[in-house]
């Protein structure tokens, strides 16, 4: 008969089944890590390595293997969010803006990013070495109550400064920038970023974007589309512009004579915004330019090299000033 073989066979295999189940279960008591592990855990940086100075920009492709819904990176507590790659050309794929901020510790550091298709997550793993950029330093003279803040100042500034906390921490989920970056003025970098600044004999702060020098009322263009966050008047950056360009990406500028948008704007790349200034805390007329890529503070120049340059954007021309009155001589900044 074939029946009662088969029945025998069944019966040895539920046998030697509980017997494994036991054996098993008996083993992972004693060594539950090792057998059971939750998540395979993989080197770190073993999907491949970048680069950077403290300051710059790197673009991290990942390819589109599969159907992925979400793409995002974490670098140093700081989320990187990834959108699918805007060039026409090449592999399709996702693509991040890994800002490396001015004082990150040099050093290798990892991006880890989870690859999201429906309910599987695929994790992946770089490595990025930041390089330390040697930054100049700067001395500057200042009227002491510019530099030595009073208690009322302090407060303000205290109070300003959480407000713009506060406006950018609510940022685009969507990409608003199109593709070319462009210069705001076109003038003399009086102001280097990064620098390290010696103010009336005190160190202070580095200098965390570009000062571009320009006579009063030049017009200052928006880097590229965005929206108006918040417009200030602060007692250190004077009149101020906050464009959210989406995906935690924002440029500013200070010192304005002039504010020309208001907040919830939208705003078109190389649409004048502002008149270039002295409000606030500036030794003369420029335009303090910076730039926030979740949460890194990066040479604003860096936007320029990024190579998103497709035809796919508006005009960008900038109006030229209309006056052609020389930059000044002596060097403006802060
Ligand atoms: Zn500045």
């Amino acid at each position: 008969m074939i029946i009662p073989a088969i029945k025998k066979a069944r019966l040895r295999i539920s046998q030697l089944d509980r017997t494994v189940v036991t054996a098993v279960v008996l083993l992972a008591s004693v060594f539950p890590v090792e057998l059971f592990p939750n998540t395979p855990t993989q080197p770190k940086g073993i999907d491949g390595q970048y680069s950077g100075k403290q300051g710059q920009v790197i673009v991290v492709k990942i390819p589109a293997d599969e159907q992925a819904t979400e793409v995002r990176g974490t670098f140093l507590t700081r989320a990187i969010p990834f959108f699918p790659d805007p060039r026409s050309a090449g592999a399709p794929g996702y693509v991040g803006l890994l800002g490396i901020d001015m004082q990150d510790e040099p050093g290798t550091h990892e991006l880890a990013i989870d690859v999201q298709s429906g309910e599987q997550v695929r994790k992946l793993s770089f490595n990025v070495l930041v390089v330390k950029e040697k930054f100049h330093v700067e001395h500057l003279t200042l009227p002491k109550d510019k530099v030595d803040l009073d208690e009322k100042s302090r407060a303000r500034w205290k109070a300003e400064q959480e407000q713009v906390k506060l406006a950018l921490a609510e940022n685009s989920r969507l990409r608003l920038w199109r593709s070319d970056f462009i210069e705001p003025v076109n003038g003399k970098r009086t102001g280097i970023f990064g620098s390290v600044r010696i103010m009336n004999g005190q160190a202070r702060s580095p200098h965390n974007g570009e000062d571009i020098g320009a006579p009063i009322g030049t017009d200052v263009a928006a880097t590229n589309d965005g929206i108006v966050r918040i417009t200030v008047d602060h007692l250190l950056s004077g009149r101020g512009v906050y464009v959210d360009h989406g995906l935690g990406f924002y440029s500013m500028y200070f010192h304005l004579s002039e504010v020309l948008v208001k907040d919830g704007d939208l705003v078109r790349a190389g649409q004048i915004i502002g008149k270039v200034g002295a409000t606030g805390r500036a030794t003369g007329p420029h335009l303090h330019w910076g730039v926030k890529l979740n949460g890194a503070r990066v040479n604003p120049y860096a936007l320029l090299d990024l190579p998103f340059k497709n035809g796919s954007s508006p005009a960008t021309t900038v109006a030229a000033p209309e006056t052609a009155a020389p930059v000044p001589a002596v060097p403006v900044k802060d």
